[in-house]
């Protein structure tokens, strides 16, 4: 047979295909980095678990926990209660800087093959943040968030910026952010064995919903909490900004700030600059000294009365602005503090209120006062109370009598079963 050495044959590639390592977990997208909406870590690994088709618990124990346990007993990864191998403590402190989450979001990378899970906790502002106060113990949520998600069929998370101390309300719709269970009114912690994000971990109750349209026209309400906004704003500069730092803001950023501010406003006079920021000398010497840092509540205060952004305060990028431009500045904020705290119990407020109370006591679930309080934006019940004390005293018995009816039909069940 004569062979044709001109014809072209099937070419064969005989080498390897290159495959991409394979992650043990999925590589879940996480939601928001670069936003202030970022996820937390808690949210994240609740997801993470969801699309594994496992409890989170489950997830923790066996996947991320058995990474930093030096014993093989493997039946410790699979305890129904996620405190016997977590700790209770622990699992709170996941979404903040501490080194339990550190370890969290190493395993978390190495287990999905990210490098980007950092910026889901408070890591970036380790040395700059103290613990103290720093997170909530108990879970807060925005309802009007989860449902407008719910209802444009996007991915139920929870934002890492619910989870601050320091945060009172929502960014988006300015109201304050929940923390106790529409259906169940109890409080929850923030990640456990079966979190799901969205949902009560008490009663897998939703906890959406649409803010009462009775207060939608009184603007004093914005108004009057706008130190939480800007807190909130601030705070969410913050988680946004986080991916755009190279390393971590050391330490010294603060009482190099305070330096540069003394420098600029008083002359180098440290007592004079504190005495203006309304900080203890003794406290404010400590910090200038650098042998300790200011807990998130008072670096806030401070670049607020600074009129700086947190991230530019812990960057040391000073504000150049005078003494005098600050004072007039402090003088407004009084002033329209003063003038909404007049105009926040105008008529139309009080009426609307007064009709969102009559409302409450029709509700299915009634709410205890000061939850009523929450929803329509006060920070306590007192103002509800001022407003009507009969209608107030009703929701409250209304509450009471509701509560004691559900524990004796729990107890009834119980026994039963
Ligand atoms: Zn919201
Ligand atoms: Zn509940």
């Amino acid at each position: 047979m004569k062979v044709d050495v001109n014809q072209t044959d099937e070419l064969w590639d005989l080498e390897r295909p290159k495959i991409p390592p394979r992650s043990s977990l999925f590589h879940l997208e996480p939601i928001g980095i670069g936003t202030p909406y970022v996820e937390s870590i808690t949210s994240y690994v609740a997801r993470l678990a969801e699309a594994h088709s496992v409890a989170v618990g489950t997830l923790i124990a066996a996947e991320i926990h058995k990474k930093f346990s030096k014993s093989d007993d493997i039946q410790q990864y699979y305890y129904p209660s996620l405190v016997k191998v977590y700790g209770q403590y622990y699992i709170k402190s996941l979404n903040g800087t501490s080194v339990k989450a550190k370890q969290f979001v190493a395993a978390l990378n190495q287990l999905t093959l990210r490098d980007d899970l950092e910026f889901l906790t408070l890591l970036t502002w380790a040395e700059v943040l103290p613990s103290q106060e720093l997170l909530r113990t108990d879970f807060a949520w925005c309802p009007q968030c989860y449902q407008e998600w719910r209802d444009s069929s996007k991915v139920i998370y929870s934002p890492l910026l619910w989870s601050l101390q320091s945060v009172n309300i929502c960014l988006e719709h300015h109201r304050p952010l929940q923390s106790i269970c529409p259906q169940c009114h109890q409080k929850f912690v923030p990640l456990w064995q079966t979190t799901r994000p969205g949902y009560c971990l008490k009663c897998d109750a939703w906890l959406g919903g649409h803010y009462s349209s009775v207060l939608q026209h009184c603007p004093n309400i914005a108004q009057s909490l706008e130190w939480d906004i800007w807190v909130a704003s601030a705070l969410g500069e913050l988680l946004s900004k986080a991916v755009l730092f190279n390393s971590i803001p050391p330490r010294d950023s603060i009482n190099k700030a305070i330096k540069l501010y003394a420098n600029q406003l008083t002359n180098g006079n440290i007592s004079a600059l504190g005495r203006f920021l309304r900080v203890n000398h003794y406290k404010f010497l400590h910090w200038h000294q650098g042998s300790t840092i200011p807990i998130i509540s008072e670096l806030l205060k401070i670049c607020y009365t600074l009129s700086t952004s947190v991230v530019d305060f812990l960057q040391v990028k000073v504000n150049q602005i005078t003494l005098d431009k600050l004072a007039i500045l402090a003088s407004k904020t009084s002033q329209r503090r003063r003038k909404s705290s007049v105009t926040y119990s105008s008529r139309q407020d009080i009426e609307a209120t007064r009709a969102a109370m009559q409302q409450a006591l029709f509700e299915e679930h009634p709410p205890t006062l000061t939850q009523l309080a929450y929803r329509l934006g006060y920070k306590s019940y007192s103002p509800l109370t001022h407003i009507s004390k009969s209608l107030a005293t009703a929701i409250k018995k209304r509450a009471t009598d509701y509560a004691t009816l559900k524990r004796q039909v729990q107890g009834a069940t119980r026994w039963l079963g």
